[in-house]
């Protein structure tokens, strides 16, 4: 064994927040960041000025996963001052920021976010994913080089989410951009409360990418039951919308986009939570009803999945 190796290293302990416009595979990579088991912490949402995604500890370090929310929520007319405002509410107190490009291509919306990271005084990672789908691996290298003008970044990554390429360096590299200290969080936590969190999230999430400016984003997503059940996490969701017209647009033509956002979710789920799931979702009209124990029980649940 290699004596270097063998010594026992200070540890390590920090914030990573994960940057990029959407579908460029920042959950695919979490997945993996995280080894596929979520360590969401429980740590009440108030208490942190962050969505924590997820922890992931080794022996001498811990990665503090962290989510910037409005940079892929939001509509697009405000989608420039909230990224700026986001980020320079998440950056403040992040150790490091992963910013992720994908392929050989770079949009308006990859320059939004890099504008708003030049305001970040903490290194920036930027890791292009998706390199399994370069036809012609000669054409990345000229294109790292004009990425790498664009900003100073710390390091530059070539990645595959997918293919799980080039992935096992980033905790070796991204460990040296974290602080000496000890652990935060204990080193395997799982909270069901978090979990339903998180799985409000994620169909948020899907809601979203399917409507984009359709719906208003006063969404909420109520998980009303989340049950382990060996071989099957059974989870309901409701959907709250503020108006009937929402409601139709959101379950869509025999309830297509309702199907398309149920089971966009659920294979997200079944990833994050590592286990096959069983996701029903409802959609509800806010008005009146919340406060309301039978009106909710008169109401039926007839649009489910
Ligand atoms: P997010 O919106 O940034 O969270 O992106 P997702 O993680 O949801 O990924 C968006 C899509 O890209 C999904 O269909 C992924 O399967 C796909 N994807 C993610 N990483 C890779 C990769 O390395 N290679 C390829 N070919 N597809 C990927
Ligand atoms: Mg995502």
């Amino acid at each position: 064994m290699n004596e270097v190796s063998a010594e026992k290293r200070s540890s390590r302990c920090g914030y990573i927040a994960l940057v990029g416009r959407p579908n460029v595979g920042k959950s695919t990579l979490l997945n993996h960041f995280l080894r596929q088991k979520i360590s969401i912490t429980s740590r009440k949402p108030q208490t942190t000025r962050h969505r924590i995604l997820g922890v992931h500890t080794t022996e001498d370090t811990q990665y503090i996963y962290v989510d910037t929310p409005g940079l892929h929520r939001e509509r697009r007319k405000t989608l420039n001052r909230l990224m700026n405002e986001t980020v320079e509410r998440v950056i403040h107190d992040v150790d490091v920021v992963f910013f992720i490009v994908e392929r050989m291509t770079w949009t308006d919306e990859d320059e939004l976010v890099l504008n708003a990271l030049r305001t970040v005084d903490k290194p920036v990672l930027l890791l292009i994913n998706k390199v399994d789908q370069i036809q012609d691996k000669k054409r990345l290298l000229p294109h790292i080089e004009v990425l790498s003008q664009k900003m100073s970044f710390a390091e530059i990554i070539p990645v595959s989410a997918l293919k799980g390429h080039n992935l096992e360096v980033i905790d070796e590299i991204a460990r040296k951009y974290l602080p000496e200290g000890q652990f935060l969080f204990p080193a395997d936590q799982v909270t069901d409360r978090s979990a339903r969190f998180l799985a409000a999230e994620l169909i948020r999430e899907k809601i979203t990418r399917q409507l984009g400016d359709e719906l208003p984003y006063e969404i909420t997503v109520e998980i009303e039951n989340f049950k382990d059940q060996g071989n099957v996490l059974r989870i309901d969701g409701l959907i709250l919308v503020e108006k009937q017209g929402q409601k139709q647009i959101l379950i869509g033509k025999d309830g297509s986009r309702l199907k398309l956002v149920g089971s966009e979710a659920r294979e997200d789920m079944e990833k994050t939570f590592e286990k096959k799931v069983m996701l029903r979702l409802w959609v509800k009209v806010k008005s009146g009803w919340a406060d309301n124990e039978r009106a909710l029980q008169s109401l039926g649940y007839t649009d489910y999945l």
